[in-house]
């Protein structure tokens, strides 16, 4: 069993509030490997009004609004898992809580892609990986904001024995 990650493929990431650089360019990516998975799971920022990281960057993903909705052309099986992050108004939430992540059985090889890659997608594959599971990170479908942080999150992963791909 493969299951695929997809971290916050939201439309104030790619084409809203909060646009990571080059954000379209990974769907045809991450549809592909859609269609190779077992098993996908979707992140989704849902944050309230007043969240705590709108001090340090614009208002995004606003639970139930355009802006937090999955890309439109995202290729979601029926059946794919969810899993909200940062509901809660004083709690950061770059990666899904570890509690969340149990309600599903991952075991296997689990690849993570989607955005940002220096904040989500690395938090959420340090999560798993603190948690004894075999994670890999697509780096092709993946974007970050910070080239230069990402550069030093990319070694520290390797470091740590994280594997990208
Ligand atoms: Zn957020």
């Amino acid at each position: 069993m493969n299951t695929l990650i997809v971290v916050d493929y939201q439309n104030d990431f790619i084409t809203g509030t909060l646009q990571v650089p080059r954000a379209i360019e990974i769907l045809p990516r991450i549809n592909d490997l859609i269609a190779k998975a077992d098993r996908v799971i979707t992140t989704q920022d849902w944050h309230p009004r007043g969240h705590c990281s709108f001090k340090q960057f614009p208002e995004h993903c606003i639970a139930r609004t355009w802006g937090s909705a999955l890309h439109p052309y995202i290729q979601i099986p029926d059946g794919a898992g969810v899993l909200l992050k940062g509901q809660d108004a004083g709690v950061e939430g770059y990666a899904p809580s570890e509690y969340s992540l149990r309600l599903y059985d991952l075991s296997g090889q689990i690849t993570v892609c989607g955005l940002a890659f220096d904040y989500s997608v690395s938090e959420t594959a340090a999560t798993l990986f603190g948690m004894g599971l075999d994670v890999s990170v697509d780096l092709r479908a993946t974007r970050e904001i910070d080239s230069k942080k990402a550069l030093g999150i990319v070694r520290l992963m390797l470091h740590l024995g994280i594997k990208i791909v």
